[in-house]
């Protein structure tokens, strides 16, 4: 399907000015060439700091963690996708599973928030997963499919410039990785919904999230549907990071 790889880093609420200069300047250093694409999603008031670090380096591209569902105006807090893209950012994660639990984010809000970052020239990583209970449910398609729905609805005639990531919530920060039978399977019912509204969207990539690690990326990333990794935890270490990016490369 000539689908490139991508290997995204969530910082998520970590970091400094000094670990990040440090982190970035080991991952700088051990890069090199990938044939994959690279990302690191950063705190938003780190995103200047990375994108100076970054200048004039070809391999690493700089990322956001959400972005605002308004365009501008009186929203206390929030920042705006034009603000994103002037800092440099290419990608910005929207609906991550931890935003929907802790600040409520509903669907909705996670379709307009994919269209305000299409808009300014952002590449939205869309984030969807069941929890533990869903999937005991046997509700796991059923979820998946009605948060991507909503985002498809919305923004349909530019599903081509999404990136789709499936997180289920029960393999976040656990240690516990879904199989690559149980994602590949999630995977391709992702897929075949964006088949089914847009046929461009054979060239979506659809990335794996959830305790991916040095260790388990290879077995993920050889499924026919995973392409490329949001990675947590791991990227916040050079070395592990760095041994993801060769995997997918
Ligand atoms: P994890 O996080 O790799 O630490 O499980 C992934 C994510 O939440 O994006």
């Amino acid at each position: 399907m000539g689908r490139k790889k991508l290997i995204a880093g969530n910082w998520k609420m970590n970091g400094s000015l000094a670990a990040n200069a440090a982190l970035m300047g080991e991952l700088l250093a051990g890069i090199g060439q990938p044939a994959c694409d690279v990302a690191v999603c950063v705190p938003a008031v780190y995103l200047a700091q990375v994108q100076l670090l970054l200048a004039g380096q070809g391999g690493i591209a700089l990322g956001a963690q959400d972005v605002s569902q308004h365009e501008s105006g009186a929203y206390t807090g929030d920042v705006s996708a034009a603000m994103l893209k002037e800092l440099g950012a290419r990608y910005v994660i929207v609906g991550h599973s931890e935003r929907r639990q802790y600040q409520g984010e509903t669907d909705a809000q996670v379709a307009v928030k994919a269209q305000r970052a299409l808009a300014a020239g952002l590449t939205p990583i869309v984030c969807v997963g069941e929890t533990l209970r869903e999937r005991e449910q046997g509700e796991t398609e059923s979820v998946v499919s009605r948060q991507l729905s909503a985002v498809i609805q919305l923004n349909g005639e530019r599903l081509a410039d999404l990136v789709v990531a499936y997180e289920p919530v029960w393999a976040i920060g656990t240690g516990r990785t879904a199989t690559p039978e149980q994602a590949q399977t999630v995977h391709a019912a992702l897929r075949a919904l964006l088949a089914a509204a847009d046929l461009q969207a054979a060239g979506v990539r659809i990335l794996y999230g959830g305790s991916m690690n040095a260790g388990n990326a290879a077995e993920l990333l050889a499924q026919p549907d995973i392409d490329g990794g949001l990675i947590g935890g791991a990227s916040l270490k050079a070395r592990d990071f760095l041994k993801i990016i060769e995997t997918a490369s």
